[in-house]
């Protein structure tokens, strides 16, 4: 995907150890945020060369065509290596140079707990990427930016989320983005032990989004959660029902 344009600045940036990472965990988010307006955009940390399934190349085609359907304007993988993401100075450092040319406000990166390490090294190396970003003095001659806001998306973890984006609208769409992993995900004969058929799939995901809509009161739902303490202006207008 093209470099963005020097006076662009993201709304909101996911940041994912593997690519397919965010279709599976905040895909229908990044939907929603683009339906509304904002400018979304995507960094995969691996090429994804680790895989059973496809090339990097592949995987780098289909990526870009996940995010077409996503709606999001900017979508970039580093080269860390798949399977062994490291929180090094090096890996900050490209992080940052990412976080001052998007800007983001908000950053969504993977719950810091996860079975797979480059999920949980993700979210350590995510965060503080975010915090030497504001730094003046950390690799200068790049202008300094703190995001206001981190959220973790949860989906692959077993924990209460602080909230639920509502994802309804935005279930099929997100469903097209994560099949246009084709190499991975479509039915076929290699490493067929390993991978669960596209039906199958289907069921899951679709299953995981009504469970996290049902704590919420709507259809389909994403998870997340938030380190700070949530902020409310007016108690009549706090969402989802008691009792
Ligand atoms: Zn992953």
């Amino acid at each position: 995907m093209p470099a963005p344009a020097a006076d662009f600045q993201a709304d909101v940036l996911a940041i994912a150890a593997h690519r397919d990472d965010v279709e599976q965990t905040c895909g229908g988010t990044l939907l929603r945020m683009a339906a509304r307006g904002l400018r979304t955009t995507i960094l995969d940390l691996t090429q994804g060369e680790a895989g059973t399934r496809g090339t990097a190349a592949e995987r780098a085609r289909e990526a870009d065509e996940a995010a077409r359907i996503l709606g999001a304007g900017w979508r970039q993988a580093l080269t860390l290596p798949d399977g062994s993401v490291e929180n090094t100075l090096e890996n900050s450092v490209a992080i940052v140079r990412i976080l001052r040319l998007l800007r983001p406000r908000v950053v969504i990166l993977p719950y810091w707990q996860a079975r797979h390490p480059d999920h949980a090294m993700t979210a350590a190396l995510g965060y503080e990427a975010c915090f030497l970003s504001g730094l003046k003095k950390f690799d200068t001659g790049t202008e300094p930016h703190r995001p206001f806001k981190i959220v973790y998306a949860s989906l692959y973890a077993d924990v209460r989320p602080s909230f639920i984006v509502d994802i309804t609208p935005f279930i099929e769409q997100r469903h097209l983005a994560l099949m246009a992993y084709r190499s991975q995900y479509a039915d076929q004969s290699a490493g067929s032990g390993l991978f669960v058929p596209e039906e199958e799939i289907r069921e899951r995901t679709f299953a995981e989004a009504r469970h996290y809509g049902l704590l919420a009161g709507v259809r389909y739902g994403e998870p997340f959660v938030q380190k700070e303490a949530g902020l409310v202006d007016d108690l009549t207008l706090v969402p989802v029902q008691s009792l």
